[in-house]
């Protein structure tokens, strides 16, 4: 079993060191007595997601669990043993945890009464070949096996329920609107901003280079799209995009571009604060200096949660399978192959090296 650990907790902008890739001779395909309740899984593909980067500092009371490093003082002695004695690795690698996240996987035995072997699920899993997950009931079984499984790493999984929840639930949008997305490529801005030309928007979307400025005018439909890399002045690009103002604001990059964003908001406009990722990996956030604007123009700021909301899943999927099926969304992913490149793929969202939705290929089938 091959596994992807995180070495030690992360300052600062996380490199392809800070994890390590750990290979166990055995493995033992069967469910280990005492996991009665359990699944074991075959791993397909794993989600590379921003949060991520939050599990790699220790944190308390946090709603995810930071992750274990393999190095943290209660394992740095048996990771130095586990180089040294190779013989002995398998019996200490055992006690390692992998990462953990949203992944796509292949139930081989279940002791689970709702899953069963063979079935198809994605949810959390561990960052390696194979994983025991010892309460299954936070899985969703896949259930449509028509359109490509990776898609349930993003438009059909978290990010998918994401940019719903947080366009339709938190922003209310109404015909004729002005909306902006932020690193709106991504895995969860192309579906923002396909919302919103459903729902009859005007939308422009920003992200990092030109080809993703030419991915939202051309794959995806925004009305406008810029690169904020080569903008000096975001309150005046804003400005010349928005002459009227901004009435939907989906946050996913906080930091410079909301401080902008806030000088150019209507009157009862709605930001939905999604994601800040300019501020994962400082040690202190930014200051963000135009809130006041928030009640001079009666804004409402929300931020959430997604997986508040799974209950709402199956009526997501009733709504974004027949467009799919029709061809009415457009979905891209940037696929990676091989469990040994999901760290460099994980801190490549950082540097917006990821076009579309990071999926990692671990096992097609
Ligand atoms: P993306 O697929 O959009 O990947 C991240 C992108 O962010 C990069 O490609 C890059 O694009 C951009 N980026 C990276 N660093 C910066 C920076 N310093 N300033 C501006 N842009 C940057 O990720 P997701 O779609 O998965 O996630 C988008 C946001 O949504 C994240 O903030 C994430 O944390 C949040 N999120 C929140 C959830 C919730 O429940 N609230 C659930 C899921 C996601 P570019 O080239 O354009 O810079």
């Amino acid at each position: 079993n091959k596994q992807i650990i995180l070495k030690d907790y992360v300052v600062g902008f996380p490199k392809e060191s800070d994890m390590i890739l750990k290979t166990s001779e055995t493995i033992n395909l069967k469910l280990p007595q005492g996991c009665s309740n359990g699944v074991l899984v075959k791993n397909l593909y794993l989600s590379c997601d921003p949060y991520m980067r939050m599990r790699m500092t220790r944190t308390e009371g946090s709603y995810v669990d930071s992750f274990t490093p393999g190095s943290s003082t209660s394992h740095r002695l048996k990771l130095t043993v586990v180089t040294i004695v190779e013989a002995v690795s398998d019996l200490i690698f055992a006690t390692l945890q992998p990462i953990t996240g949203y992944g796509v996987a292949k139930v081989l035995e279940s002791g689970h009464a709702n899953f069963k072997k063979g079935d198809l699920i994605w949810g959390f899993t561990g960052w390696e070949e194979y994983s025991i997950i010892n309460a299954p009931e936070g899985l969703f079984k896949i259930e449509h096996t028509d359109v490509p499984l990776s898609y349930y790493t993003g438009i059909l999984g978290m990010p998918g329920m994401t940019a719903y929840i947080g366009f339709y639930d938190i922003c209310a949008p109404k015909k004729g609107e002005y909306v902006f997305v932020s690193a709106a490529s991504g895995a969860v801005g192309q579906l923002v901003g396909q919302f919103a030309k459903l729902s009859g928007c005007y939308v422009v979307g920003s992200a990092g280079t030109k080809e993703k400025v030419d991915l939202l005018k051309n794959k995806f439909g925004f009305d406008e799209a810029f690169n904020y890399k080569e903008e000096q002045d975001l309150d005046a690009v804003l400005k010349r995009y928005f002459p009227e103002g901004i009435d939907i604001y989906f946050e996913n990059v906080g930091g410079k571009m909301l401080d902008a964003v806030l000088l150019n908001m209507r009157l009862n406009g709605r930001i939905s604060v999604c994601g800040m990722i300019s501020q994962y990996n400082l040690e202190q956030g930014e200051g963000v200096r135009n809130l006041l604007t928030l009640i001079t123009k009666r804004v409402r700021m929300q931020g959430f949660i997604v997986s508040d909301h799974y209950h709402k899943y199956p009526k997501y999927l009733e709504m974004i399978i027949p467009l799919i099926k029709q061809g009415t969304i457009n979905y891209i992913e940037d696929i990676v192959e091989g469990l040994e490149n999901a760290p460099a793929a994980l801190i490549g969202l950082f540097s917006g090296n990821n076009v579309g939705k990071q999926v990692v290929v671990v096992a097609r089938e």
